[in-house]
């Protein structure tokens, strides 16, 4: 089985994300995508940065009921910070028999040359990345593991949500309904 994994924040997940997870899990040859959440940094806290748990939770409401999407909370129990390399090597000696690739956007195969061991990424691990406006992808873009997709792109951001909920306008449809429900009935993103 081969699982497309999509790292973020997920600070809240929005439909821009879901988006973009469902058309590589459905368009791709990808069994499935993981959203893998990034957990806080405990060394570096952010005030904006919601609990690693609650976020998660947020996450799975979003997905609901699709067999194709997962979240995963994989890097929760790493040290900080995690590496994509090293995130991939846990799941590898965890999950033996499933092949990884990673999912990305333009602007991060951009700067892919910058992670840690991006070779030896490269030369385990197939990258779909999705192309964004006024994004040039760089050299890697014709690397032989690199597979570019044209998925629908919706240009919201987990900031423009946070900042709407702080400034108590609606954030109905640019969240799934239960994640938005949640919201409403919660403090999250109210201050700060
Ligand atoms: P923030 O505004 O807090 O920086 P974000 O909305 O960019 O958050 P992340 O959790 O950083 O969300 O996103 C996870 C991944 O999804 C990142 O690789 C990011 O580039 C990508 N992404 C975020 N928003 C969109 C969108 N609207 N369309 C496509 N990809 C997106």
């Amino acid at each position: 089985m081969k699982i497309g994994l999509f790292f973020g924040s997920f600070n809240p997940i929005h439909i821009g994300h879901l988006i973009i997870a469902n058309h590589v899990a459905t368009q791709t040859d990808l069994d499935k995508v993981w959203m893998v959440v990034s957990p806080q940094n405990p060394f570096k806290p952010k005030k904006t940065l919601a609990k690693d748990h609650d976020r998660l939770h947020l996450v799975r409401l979003g997905i609901g009921d699709n067999p194709k999407i997962e979240a995963s909370n994989v890097e929760f129990s790493l040290p900080q910070p995690s590496y994509t390399v090293d995130t991939l090597a846990v799941l590898k000696e965890k999950y033996p028999d499933k092949e990884f690739a990673l999912i990305m956007g333009g602007d991060n195969l951009q700067s892919f040359h910058l992670w840690k061991n991006y070779e030896q990424i490269l030369s385990q691990h197939d990258i779909y990345v999705y192309k964004r406006p006024n994004t040039d992808l760089g050299d890697l873009a014709t690397h032989p593991r690199v597979r570019i997709c044209e998925a629908p792109l919706l240009d919201i951001s987990a900031t423009y949500i946070r900042e709407c909920i702080k400034a108590r306008k609606s954030i109905r449809y640019l969240v799934p309904e239960p994640v938005w429900e949640y919201l409403e009935g919660s403090r999250m993103y109210r201050e700060n």
